[in-house]
């Protein structure tokens, strides 16, 4: 049963038969493997894809945060992106005596990287790649038109020996004028003119007959040519009606090139080196299972209700709700949450007691928390301010990225508005001594949001979403 739970598996929509299939997702990962390149490829070539193959569908994948199907919410991805990958059964007659061999390479490339994808900024990348690059990748700005700071220009000499390396294609100019909206040729093709570098010094009589023209830079009679070229007349003329195009590369020269991938695997380099080669600035990590139910499973986190007591400095509502009560319900709820989820929590107060900053600052440092996370309530002079903020102390990335995390939580969940991530300098953030994050949920001045407040199932939500951001940012680490 242990085996069965570790593997993660994939919702995809089958739009034709209008129902959601589930699938392992390494089972799709060798689909792919098996029809993006050829089973030829060096090992570590094809490990190097596989794990693009999976980070582009953990990308989509909704228990990762993914946006899901847009056909479907339900489901993962539609089955669309399958439709060209062919089942492994049908490699039987493309590998032909080599079945059962070929079979074997593509599971150990998948097994090998079993859950492994690429990341930047803790997100899966979007993972391009093309045939061959044809001497250098592409910026995806010169592509697509916004930077993407993984997908950067790289030079490649590692694709020149492929046989896509130089390539060409024959146009008609009938059919690049059409494409291109130009006019290329001319009506009256008796009088045709000369074509640089080709056809020159074009001599006619009074009817047309050539009697001498350059060829190549070589003069001929007109009656040579005729008889040369096998003409059927003198009176001849020309005009070009094909367009040979020659390219390097093929493909748009986004991410990694697979021919180079495969050459720089067989001299030596790893899976992990080619990947890091082509997209900059990523990391390789395993995921883990989000079946698993215990996500927050030794981490510890401190949680501190703000203000508190008789004496409390907190705001108060136009309607009466104070925050100190607010902060309070959320952390407690919080802590249910979080402890269900696996992680160990402590709360700074758990009643309507004065507790100093100080203390709280020493017990945090006591603690030593993976992170210590402050709830407040916002207050503004004029009732219609509203939102959520979120405060971090500056270079802490760790907190900043949190903060990101439960932002979207608390924007998606209980509706409320990013008013920001913001750096700042206050008494807790600057005196716990781990990555803190100070957070404003919601404006009690405002009376739509303290009336939301005052709402239990609110103040659950709000406590939900702040577990469902802290479990989004622990999620590949
Ligand atoms: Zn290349
Ligand atoms: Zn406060």
């Amino acid at each position: 049963m242990y085996e069965e739970d570790k593997k993660i598996y994939i919702n995809i929509y089958d739009k034709g038969q209008d129902k959601i299939v589930t699938k392992e997702l390494e089972e799709m990962v060798k689909v792919l493997l098996a029809w993006s390149v050829p089973i030829s490829f060096h090992m570590e070539a094809l490990k190097a894809q596989s794990i693009i193959i999976r980070t582009n569908l953990v990308r989509e994948m909704k228990v990762y945060g993914g946006y899901g199907c847009k056909e479907n919410k339900e489901a993962d991805i539609s089955s669309a992106y399958f439709k060209e990958a062919l089942p492994l059964e049908n490699y039987k007659e493309l590998w032909e005596g080599n079945y059962e061999g070929y079979l074997e390479k593509l599971g150990v490339a998948v097994e090998e990287t079993e859950g492994s994808v690429i990341l930047f900024n803790n997100k899966p990348i979007d993972a391009r790649t093309h045939l061959v690059c044809g001497g250098s990748t592409e910026n995806s700005e010169g592509v697509e038109g916004n930077v993407v700071q993984y997908l950067r220009k790289v030079l490649c000499a590692h694709c020149q020996g492929s046989p896509y390396f130089i390539n060409h294609k024959d146009i008609p100019l009938q059919e690049v004028e059409k494409k291109l909206g130009v006019k290329l040729t001319r009506d009256d093709v008796l009088n045709a003119a000369s074509i640089d570098d080709i056809i020159d010094d074009v001599v006619r009589d009074e009817d047309g007959r050539v009697i001498k023209i350059k060829i190549g830079g070589k003069e001929f009679k007109g009656k040579e040519v005729m008889d040369k070229l096998k003409i059927s007349s003198t009176r001849f003329s020309w005009r070009p009606e094909l367009i040979r195009f020659f390219t390097l590369g093929e493909g748009d020269g986004l991410g990694l090139c697979q021919y180079g991938s495969n050459t720089m695997a067989c001299s030596g380099r790893t899976a992990e080196e080619i990947l890091k080669y082509y997209y900059t600035g990523v990391e390789i990590k395993k995921i883990k299972n989000p079946s698993i139910h215990k996500p927050l499973k030794d981490r510890i986190l401190v949680i501190d209700p703000g203000h508190g007591g008789e004496e409390s400095d907190d705001y108060t509502g136009m309607q009466g709700l104070r925050e100190k009560d607010v902060n309070l319900s959320i952390a407690l709820y919080l802590k249910e949450e979080l402890k269900n989820l696996g992680a160990t929590v402590y709360l700074t107060r758990e009643t309507d007691e004065m507790v100093h900053l100080n203390d709280r600052a020493i017990m945090a440092n006591d603690i030593a928390p993976d992170f210590f996370i402050s709830i407040h309530q916002n207050y503004f002079s004029h009732p219609s301010k509203s939102g959520t903020e979120i405060y971090y102390f500056r270079g802490d990335g760790r907190a900043k990225a949190l903060g990101r995390e439960i932002m979207i939580a608390l924007n998606e969940d209980l509706k409320t508005l990013d008013k920001g991530i913001k750096q700042a300098d206050f008494f807790l953030l600057r005196q716990v001594m781990v990555s803190s994050i100070h957070l404003e949920t919601a404006y009690i001045s405002n009376p739509v949001e303290e009336k939301m407040l005052m709402e239990e199932e609110n103040r659950k939500k709000a406590a939900k979403a702040i577990a469902k951001g802290i479990v989004h940012f622990y999620r590949y680490l």
